[in-house]
């Protein structure tokens, strides 16, 4: 199995839904507006977290 070095939360979402189609995995999903990571699916390439005008997804390790 892969190791991963960490994974994306979204703290602060403002709904703004900048992020619905940036995601080139499908991991990224919107639940009543709120932005979530499905962390199976997602590999930690950075798009959503870059376009996210309000910093709401963010990279833990
Ligand atoms: S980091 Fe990349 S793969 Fe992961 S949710 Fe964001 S856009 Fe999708
Ligand atoms: S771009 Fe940021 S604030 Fe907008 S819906 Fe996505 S996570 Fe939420």
């Amino acid at each position: 199995m892969e190791e991963r070095e960490g994974f994306i939360v979204s703290l602060g979402c403002r709904k703004c839904g900048r992020c619905e189609n940036v995601c080139p995995n499908g991991a990224l999903y919107r639940v009543n507006g709120f932005a979530n990571v499905d962390h199976e699916k997602c590999d930690l390439c950075m798009k959503c977290v870059k376009i996210c005008p309000n910093k709401a997804l963010v990279y833990m390790e």
